[in-house]
């Protein structure tokens, strides 16, 4: 790679490439197996999984999408009730709610970490609302503690998303083992990502892992008994082997995306951009490096003139997308849920990026931030 080439946003070819040879094996050893649905390359990623998480139980499905949707059936959520989320995250997050049957209220986040405002919470309960499914979103956990006696206050369930967090931490404790059920994918470009779709639950309640294991094939007790309605959501051997090779680096990964922040927080101080934050007792992964700008259009073409590409987490908040405009219960105003939308930029991010690239773009943004106005 020369100077000149641009810098893209996320480069998942480069995680690959980089471990080509483990991948390669990896997959050999599942063509040779010949065990390509649910064996056991799944059941050895699900056990290590659990212990790089800190719970007992993980349950491999196919997507993140998946994972939300099977770790609120296993709470036994559904039609008529409700669940308390956040409107600016990716769609999926609403998009599963509601394929269960059930309906989502969105709450404004806090506008410094992106995250579910638990003092928005009390004010949008009602007597339907069975969960609250917060959104560790861009890698930083979202207030836990105060959702947590929320919770338990409430008699509501806490679905953590972890799409976005694999090996954050709060108090040093894994996202994942911070609530009662967990979701997450492994889409490509995510922290632990496959080489296609993949999802996880997380849990330490053993009666919730039986149910999402039941629930991902057809709601089998045993093969061809259906004790429950169930669906087809199977994590395949291919993606579980490939997934062992990643959460073998993924925490150096995630040190290598830290390096790429702190090369960011230092190059981008008093730029004129609002830097990310991290709360006490947070460990980030920055699945994402978020900045706000005023100016976050005419900034990212800028960047683009100049080589970087930047994208935009997420341009339209879920309550304003087409599919759920006029018709999800807003209870409070979600001035910063839109604010955020109008001004996030995430900068280039990924394990592979490195110091030099991280400086180039910090260099890049930091002349160009000067010059475009809100
Ligand atoms: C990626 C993502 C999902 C959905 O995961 P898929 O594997 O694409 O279904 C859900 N929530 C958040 C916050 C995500 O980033």
């Amino acid at each position: 790679m020369t100077e000149r080439d641009p810098i893209p946003p996320a480069d998942p070819r480069a995680g690959v490439l980089a471990r080509r040879a483990e991948i390669d094996g990896a997959i050999g050893r599942v063509l040779d197996g010949g065990h390509y649905i649910l064996g056991p390359e799944v059941e050895a990623f699900e056990r290590e999984f659990a212990a790089y998480l800190g719970v007992p139980h993980v349950v491999g499905v196919a997507s993140g999408t998946d994972a939300l949707a099977l770790a609120l059936r296993a709470c036994g959520i559904g039609s008529g009730d409700e669940v308390i989320t956040v409107g600016h995250t990716a769609v999926a997050t609403v998009a599963a709610i509601e394929t269960v049957g059930a309906a989502p209220v969105l709450v404004d986040i806090d506008p410094e970490t992106f995250t579910l405002d638990p003092e928005r919470v009390e004010a949008a309960l009602s007597p339907r609302v069975r969960a609250l499914l917060p959104v560790h979103l861009y890698g930083h956990p979202a207030a836990m503690g105060a959702l947590r006696s929320l919770a338990a206050r409430h008699r509501l369930r806490l679905i953590e998303d972890c799409a976005q967090a694999h090996g954050a931490t709060l108090d040093g404790i894994r996202a994942g083992a911070l609530g009662d059920v967990a979701a997450f994918s492994f889409y490509p470009t995510k922290n632990l990502g496959a080489i296609g779709d993949g999802g996880a639950i997380a849990t330490a309640d053993a009666g919730f892992a039986e149910k999402a294991r039941r629930l991902r094939e057809y709601g089998w007790r045993e093969r061809y008994v259906s004790e429950t309605p169930g669906t087809n959501s199977r994590l395949d051997e291919l993606q579980a082997a490939i997934l062992r090779v990643g959460l073998r680096h993924l925490d150096e990964d995630n040190a290598r995306r830290a390096a790429v922040a702190r090369i960011y927080d230092a190059g981008l101080a008093g730029a004129g951009v609002v830097l990310p934050v991290t709360r006490a007792g947070c460990g980030h992964v920055y699945h994402q490096y978020v900045i706000r700008h005023a100016g976050r259009d005419g900034l990212r073409a800028e960047l683009r003139a100049h080589g970087v590409g930047a994208l935009i987490h997420y341009p339209v908040p879920v309550h304003l997308q087409p599919a759920y405009r006029g018709r999800l219960r807003i209870p409070g105003p979600l001035g910063h849920t839109e604010a955020a939308a109008a001004t996030v930029l995430s900068l280039p991010m990924y394990p592979e990026l490195g110091p030099e690239r991280a400086h180039r773009v910090a260099a890049v943004v930091r002349e160009r931030a000067g010059a475009v106005t809100g």
